[in-house]
């Protein structure tokens, strides 16, 4: 097995995604050659490049694949991992194209990918690689705040866009916009609050939303809410973890938590900051006090729960494994987690998928939000948050003097608070989240031929993608 936290892909993830378009195509309007149009990849840039690594050179292989422009700047992360390779970029750059229509973020698809475990090199030699990389896409104008806006993906966080925003600077000098050629930095390089935890927190929310739906909890046999709510988690990295602390901090129970090395179950549940931290100790989930070691940890995703949220990589429900799963809900915090054959069987078996396409939205929209923050070169809340404070402690004083009463210093701060930046982002994913759910519900609920929600979610952003083909005009 090539990584342990998904089974060996002998299958075409490209063509498994034409297939999911393909199904949900025919509920739409569009003719052919529009459809034709939406589902091609646009431009792929496979790459080859030297870099020394100890005593010798290594020849790198990178892609970087822009699906679609219908919007620019085209946006989607850089990945790296072992088992990246053209097919694979290519769908996760399409899965972008739906996924911004979705959410009514306005770019375009993209994808990256460095074939490279990051395991196996030094701080310093990641760094050659990825300001190399970063260099071979200006040379071919692949990148830039109106071109192609990369972000973090599975492998890489802040400290490789740090690296790319600051060889893109230097190639590019005097580029007043230049913060915006990529998004997910750090905070003092022009990165957002709340960027770190969008992805978990809009798989929360997203989650959260559907979970108060009354008429589709009864359907599963569960009250609405997430309190008590049994949640197991496939991955602990960025996405994994976040998703698992917002669902803990709401009452649900994280029962299990599956890794590369095994998968660690509590019916009682699990504090995820505290197995983070015995992690840290320890180097592994395994063995975390009051827990059960499942040394399979293939078979954690088969345990019985509410909400299934696989947040590692594509591929990892199968037809082999589909037929033993028992949750009721799976979240897709991944990218293309569940196989078309998988879907087929869940959708029998009357499970909720929500698809990643929708679920896992929530980095690309606080992307956007990074980006237009570089471009207004102002951070949120800059201009309005005074203001909002005093005009807060205005009214407030109003009604005091007029009721005769007073209401306690702790509320009198929360009502005064003016919104920051990161509340601001967190309004704003919640926002998006929570209409997105319901547009990819209205969907699913018009057409009674429609059997799942990632058809439903298919039909929703071709719709918008295709509406977009039509306003420029097929060859603008
Ligand atoms: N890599 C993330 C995704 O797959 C984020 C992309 C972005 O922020 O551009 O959605």
């Amino acid at each position: 097995m090539a990584n342990a936290l998904a089974p060996e892909a002998h299958y075409n993830f490209f063509s498994s995604v034409e297939r999911s378009f393909d199904k949900a195509a025919q509920f739409t309007k569009w003719e052919k050659g529009i459809l034709e149009q939406i589902k091609a990849c646009n431009s792929v840039y496979r790459m080859r490049f030297p870099v020394r690594v100890g005593s010798s050179i290594e020849v790198i292989e990178a892609y970087r694949v822009q699906h679609s422009h219908h919007k620019l700047p085209c946006k989607g992360g850089i990945r790296f991992s072992e088992e990246v390779n053209q097919d694979e970029v290519m769908a996760l750059a399409a899965l972008m194209t739906y996924k911004c229509a979705i959410v009514n973020v306005p770019f375009g698809g993209a994808k990256g990918g460095i074939k490279i475990n990051p395991r196996n090199y030094t701080p310093f030699q990641l760094e050659a690689i990825t300001r190399r990389y970063t260099a071979e896409l200006v040379k071919k104008n692949f990148i830039g705040p109106g071109i192609d806006v990369p972000a973090p993906d599975y492998g890489t966080g802040e400290r490789e866009m740090s690296w790319i925003l600051d060889t893109y600077m230097s190639l590019r000098p005097g580029e007043v916009d230049g913060l915006g050629c990529v998004t997910g930095k750090p905070i003092a390089q022009g990165g957002v609050r709340g960027r770190k935890e969008a992805t978990g927190l809009g798989v929360f929310y997203g989650l959260r939303e559907l979970c108060n739906v009354k008429e589709d909890m009864e359907k599963l046999g569960l009250e609405p809410g997430l309190d008590g709510k049994r949640v197991v988690i496939q991955g602990l990295g960025n996405v994994g973890y976040h998703a698992a602390k917002y669902f803990y901090e709401a009452g649900s129970k994280i029962t299990c938590l599956i890794e590369f090395d095994g998968a660690i179950y509590s019916e009682k549940g699990m504090n995820p900051d505290e197995v983070l931290k015995h992690r840290q100790e320890t180097g592994s989930i395994l063995n975390f006090p009051g827990s059960k070691n499942l040394t399979i940890n293939m078979e954690g995703l088969e345990v019985d729960c509410d909400i299934l949220i696989p947040a590692a990589l594509e591929n990892v429900i199968d037809a082999d494994n589909a037929p033993r799963i028992k949750a009721k809900i799976i979240g897709e915090a991944a990218n293309g987690p569940i196989t078309p054959e998988a879907d087929e069987i869940l959708a029998k078996k009357g499970v909720i998928v929500v698809p990643d396409m929708f679920l896992n939205a929530g980095g690309v929209t606080v992307s956007y939000f990074e980006w237009l923050k570089n471009l207004s070169h102002v951070r949120y809340g800059r201009l309005g948050k005074r203001f909002d404070e005093n005009m807060n402690i205005h009214i407030l004083q109003v009604i005091e003097d007029l009721t005769g009463k007073k209401v306690s210093a702790q509320e009198r701060k929360f009502i005064a608070h003016g919104a920051d930046e990161v509340d601001l982002v967190y309004s704003g994913l919640e926002e998006t989240m929570y209409t997105a759910l319901h547009e990819v519900r209205e969907a699913y609920m018009k057409n009674p031929k429609i059997n799942d929600m990632r058809t439903a979610a298919y039909v929703a952003a071709i719709d918008k993608v295709g509406a977009s083909y039509e306003q420029l005009g097929i060859f603008p």
